[in-house]
């Protein structure tokens, strides 16, 4: 298990200076870490994914927004154009191969290669038994939260080659690490993605590629409303974390910065992790 991620790190080259800077509202410089890079986000027009895609622009990407709904699409590129932000955007139902080919071809079209790719997109259909959960729900649940990132990424795989490196972030769940009750099968599909996270950072070592995995606690957004009311059970039995005080609910910028950090130089000799964002720790 150790060897191959050795072979691979004997590759990885030194972070590199970044000299780009942005002013602020304050008027101070920032550094822009990710000037000249191009990142794919997808599920990127709400929540999450809106807010990672807004950091990595306002940190100097040029960012290709997508989801499912034309209309979304069309709300988040507007606004984050507004801001002054480099963002491009196309329909893509993850789980549809033509729409993630049209994907590909937007970041190409528009800017040449790929650098990052940040797979949020996910869904959960059911809130019920695992067992009684029918083909089709095992079938749509894995077929978009893991499947769907794995191909896409091999789709994207030789124009991230081409850069010469690159930075892969998927994003699980900490229902990967303690089950919420009626959630069984999008529990298993985010535990797996834990797994699918590990696999591909060992494959992809040696092509410089690294592959790491967030696992958001319950954050502010409208998936996590659902998850909130469903999951009341499981916060009052089993879920008693020792959480940040004061206490507070995550919101979509809280997944944002890690994001950013993790396709940056600085992150250059991390791979293979599985990052809790969730005011605690599965692993205490
Ligand atoms: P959200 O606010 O409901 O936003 C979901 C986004 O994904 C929207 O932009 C939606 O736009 C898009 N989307 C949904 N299905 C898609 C599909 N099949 N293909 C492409 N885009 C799709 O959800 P969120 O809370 O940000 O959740 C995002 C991710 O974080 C999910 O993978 C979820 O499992 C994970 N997560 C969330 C929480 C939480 O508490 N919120 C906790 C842990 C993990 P369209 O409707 O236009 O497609």
């Amino acid at each position: 298990m150790f060897r191959p991620l050795i072979q691979g790190w004997k590759r990885l080259p030194a972070p590199v200076s970044v000299l780009s800077v942005r002013s602020t509202s304050n008027g101070s410089n920032c550094r822009l870490t990710l000037a000249n890079k191009v990142a794919v986000v997808t599920g990127s027009t709400n929540g999450i994914g809106f807010s990672i895609a807004r950091r990595l622009a306002q940190d100097g990407a040029h960012v290709v927004i997508s989801s499912r709904k034309q209309q979304n699409v069309d709300r988040a590129v507007a606004t984050l154009k507004e801001e002054g932000l480099s963002v491009t955007g196309t329909v893509c139902h993850v789980g549809k191969a033509e729409d993630r080919e049209q994907l590909v071809a937007t970041a190409l079209e528009s800017c040449g290669g790929v650098d990052f790719l940040v797979c949020v997109a996910g869904v959960n259909p059911l809130v019920g038994s695992t067992l009684r959960s029918s083909e089709q729900i095992w079938d749509k649940i894995l077929g978009v939260n893991v499947k769907a990132p794995a191909l896409l990424l091999s789709q994207l795989l030789p124009h991230m080659e081409n850069r010469g490196q690159g930075s892969v972030v998927l994003v699980s769940s900490i229902a990967a690490y303690i089950p919420f009750p009626k959630l069984g099968v999008y529990n298993v599909s985010k535990t797996a993605l834990l797994g699918l996270t590990k696999t591909l950072a060992v494959e992809l070592a040696p092509k410089n590629i690294r592959v790491n995995c967030l696992a958001p606690g319950v954050i502010n957004t409208d998936f996590g409303r659902v998850v909130r009311t469903k999951g009341k059970k499981l916060r009052t039995s089993v879920f008693q974390p020792p959480l940040l005080s004061p206490y507070r609910v995550g919101q979509p910028e809280d997944c944002a910065g890690i994001v950013s950090f993790l396709c940056s130089p600085e992150a250059s000799y991390i791979t293979g992790e599985n990052i809790a964002v969730a005011g605690w720790s599965p692993h205490l």
